[in-house]
C-alpha cells in the first residue's frame, strides 16, 4: 500500500509499505478520509529526524479485513479514535480512553496511523459511523468536532453566552462552528486573515486581528466592556491565554485546548477575585459520541471547515499547504476530491 512517511523536518514522501493484515481483534480499515492535525505538524513534521510510524490519527473508512473480531464485520463504516487503550482500567470504563492507565499506543504517533491507504487498528479504537455522516465529515469527529464539543459541554456553554475563540486553526474553527451552533455569539481571534474570514463563514459574530492592537481592548470595545462568558484557547500561545483570563467575566470559564508549554496566571486577579474556572480539554469521552452523532444528524456542517483535499500520493504538498497557515482543515481522500 501507499502511505505518507515523514523523513525529516518539513520533509514528507509517499512510499510503499506492506499491506496490513488483520490479527485477533485488530481489523484492517481502508481509509476513505483522513485529516492532518496541528499535532502532526508540531510533534512530527517540524521536528528533525525520520519518524518510524506512518502519521495520522484522524480518519474514517471501511472495514475490509477481519480475523477474530468481536463486533465489526467487513463493510462496516467506522471513525477512528487515536488511542489503543486497555479497555479495562477505570478511565477506559468511564469512556476516557485518552487517559487510559495502561495505554498501548497512539495511532499516528507510536503506532502506524491513517495517512495511508489502509490501517490496522484495534476494534476497540473504532466507532461505528452512521450512513448519514460522510467519510470526510467522519474524519473530523475525533478532534476538530469532538474536542471543542466536549470543552463547550464542560463549560455549560449556551446561547446566552459571548464566547471567545483564541486561535482559528482547525481546532479553533471547530470551536467557532459548534459554539455558533449552540446559538452563542462567538468572537474569533487570529493573525491570519484567511482564517478570520473562514471563522465568519462558520458562524463567528465578529473576528479580531491581534495585529490591529491590544486584543483585550478590542474585545472590551466589541462587548461594551463586558468581556467574555466563556473562552477557548486554541492557539497554543501564552498571550492569548492571558487575554482570555483577563477578559473572563466573574464566574466565567476558560478552556485550554492548544498545547501550551508555559503561560503566566495571576491567581489573585483571575481566580480569587473573579472565581473563574479553568479547564483542559483533549478529545472527548466515548459516552459523548452519541451526542456528537446527533449534532451531525441535526445538520452540523463540519465539512465547511475543510478547505483543501489531497490524495495520500500528494502527502508532501498536503503537509506543506497546511503548514503554510492559509487553510482550514486539510484532508486526504481516496480520490483527492
Ligand atoms: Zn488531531
Ligand atoms: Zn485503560
Amino acid at each position: 500500500m501507499r502511505a505518507a512517511k515523514i523523513l525529516d523536518a518539513l520533509k514528507v514522501e509517499t512510499r510503499d509499505f506492506p499491506d496490513p493484515k488483520p490479527e485477533g481483534d485488530d481489523v484492517v480499515v481502508r481509509v476513505e478520509a483522513a485529516a492532518i492535525c496541528g499535532s502532526d505538524l508540531h510533534a512530527l513534521y517540524q521536528k528533525p529526524g525520520e519518524k518510524k510510524q506512518i502519521p495520522g490519527h484522524e480518519g474514517a473508512g471501511v472495514v475490509v479485513a477481519v480475523d477474530k473480531p468481536r463486533s465489526l464485520k467487513i463493510g462496516d463504516r467506522v471513525a477512528v479514535t487515536a488511542c489503543r487503550s486497555c479497555q479495562s482500567c477505570d478511565m477506559c470504563r468511564a469512556g476516557y480512553t485518552t487517559y487510559c492507565r495502561a495505554m498501548k499506543g497512539v495511532y499516528g504517533f507510536s503506532l502506524d496511523g491513517v495517512h495511508a491507504e489502509y490501517v490496522r487498528i484495534a476494534e476497540s479504537s473504532l466507532l461505528p459511523l452512521p450512513d448519514f455522516i460522510p467519510f470526510d465529515a467522519g474524519c473530523l469527529i475525533l478532534d476538530p468536532v469532538g474536542t471543542p464539543y466536549h470543552a463547550l459541554k464542560r463549560m455549560a456553554a449556551n446561547a446566552t453566552h459571548l464566547i471567545g475563540v483564541f486561535g482559528l486553526g482547525p481546532m479553533g474553527l471547530g470551536a467557532v462552528l459548534i459554539a455558533a451552533r449552540l446559538g452563542a455569539r462567538v468572537i474569533g481571534v487570529d493573525m491570519i486573515a484567511y482564517r478570520r474570514d473562514l471563522a465568519l463563514k462558520l458562524g463567528a459574530w465578529r473576528t479580531v486581528n491581534p495585529g490591529d492592537g491590544d486584543v483585550v481592548q478590542q474585545i472590551r470595545d466589541l462587548t461594551k466592556g463586558y468581556g467574555l462568558d466563556r473562552s477557548l484557547e486554541c492557539s497554543g500561545k501564552a498571550e492569548p491565554l492571558h487575554a482570555a483570563l483577563d477578559l473572563a467575566r466573574p464566574l466565567g470559564h476558560v478552556a485550554i485546548i492548544g498545547e501550551n508549554e508555559k503561560a503566566t496566571i495571576r491567581p489573585s486577579d483571575h481566580f480569587n477575585r473573579k472565581e473563574i474556572c479553568l479547564s483542559g480539554s483533549c478529545c472527548f469521552p466515548l459516552g459523548e459520541y452519541g451526542e456528537i452523532v446527533r449534532l451531525f444528524e441535526n445538520g452540523l456542517r463540519a465539512t465547511d471547515m475543510i478547505t483543501h483535499r489531497f490524495t495520500v500520493e500528494q502527502a508532501a504538498e498536503a503537509y506543506r499547504t497546511f503548514a503554510g497557515g492559509n487553510t482550514g482543515k486539510v484532508i486526504f481522500t481516496r480520490s483527492g476530491a
